[in-house]
């Protein structure tokens, strides 16, 4: 019997509803606009209830746009808490889909489920340990540590990490509310777009904008390289785009490390370690399926 699962892609703009199998097949799909939690959540129940008798769900996985909840001990687990985004703070998203379809639900950050999705059918499979990064609107990551995950005490916040800037070279103080000159602050699509006062997608492949881009990037990646040893390193989001931004990262990555990570993973197949998604634009509702398939487990 073909077993199957539904992933939900929670984004803040949008979200994505799919039916997929064990293999990363994606059967059905549909995408609507996020609006308020309530009218957004029916959207989710009438889709995949219109399909529950041709495809029984085992579980169904919801990647979701943040700050969520991840601790299963607290009282509101599965919950988005916090955020700017009207009517969606303290908002239940995983208790209403687990009580509507009575099914285990996996519950975790977008980037979380876009990572697990490439560790399973995309860019980081056959590896334990590996990154993923999204760089776009926001910058975000997560990491698979020992085949596992890591959440720890909430959740790994990869876009703040603080990131040394020349003052001279970049007077743009970034746009972070928090930390100003973290990562997310001087890099994400926001302070691309603030700083040069054009879209990122406005501005040429040869612009500066991308050298700088490329050098806080690969301050990022110094520190996370140090820090867990990935053996794989997933870059995605808008930013990323910018594909001339691939072979700048992985030249400087290579000179900020000055030969002091001695494997020949960095040292002589930097091409393969540091990658764009394999799963492309479906990243992110197939890792919501992944996470279906995780919870089902469970
Ligand atoms: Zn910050």
């Amino acid at each position: 019997m073909p077993k199957y699962y539904g992933g939900i892609e929670a984004g803040g703009t949008k979200f994505v509803c799919a039916i997929g199998n064990d293999i990363g097949e994606i059967l059905e799909e549909t995408r609507f606009a996020t609006t308020s939690p309530t009218e957004t959540l029916e959207k989710v129940v009438v889709f995949f209830e219109q399909y529950l008798n041709e495809f029984p769900l085992e579980s169904i996985g919801i990647a979701s746009f943040g700050p969520v909840d991840l601790n299963p001990d607290s009282a509101t687990y599965g919950y988005i808490t916090k955020t700017p985004k009207p009517g969606w703070s303290d908002c239940d998203v995983a208790g209403v889909i687990s009580r509507y379809f009575g099914i285990p639900i996996g519950f975790d950050t977008d980037v979380n489920g876009a990572l697990l999705g490439e560790y399973r059918w995309g860019a980081a499979q056959r590896i334990e340990n590996g990154i993923y990064l999204t760089i776009g609107t926001g910058i975000g990551g997560g990491a698979i540590v020992g085949g596992k995950l890591l959440h720890g005490l909430v959740h790994p916040e990869m876009g703040h990490m603080r990131l040394h800037r020349d003052i001279e070279r970049d007077p743009f103080s970034g746009c972070c509310p928090f930390h100003e000159d973290c990562f997310e602050g001087l890099a994400s699509g926001i302070a691309v777009r603030q700083r040069w006062e054009q879209k990122p997608e406005a501005l040429s492949p040869d612009h500066p904008a991308w050298d700088l881009e490329a050098d806080y990037i690969t301050q990022a990646l110094h520190i996370l390289i140090c820090v867990l040893s990935p053996q794989r390193i997933v870059l995605g989001g808008g930013i990323m785009n910018q594909s001339q931004l691939f072979p700048l990262v992985r030249h400087k990555v290579l000179d900020s490390l000055n030969g002091y990570v001695k494997h020949t993973a960095i040292l002589n197949q930097i091409d393969t370690y540091i990658v764009s998604p394999g799963l492309g634009n479906r990243a992110g509702v197939l890792g919501a399926i992944a996470l279906a398939i995780e919870a089902e487990k469970l």
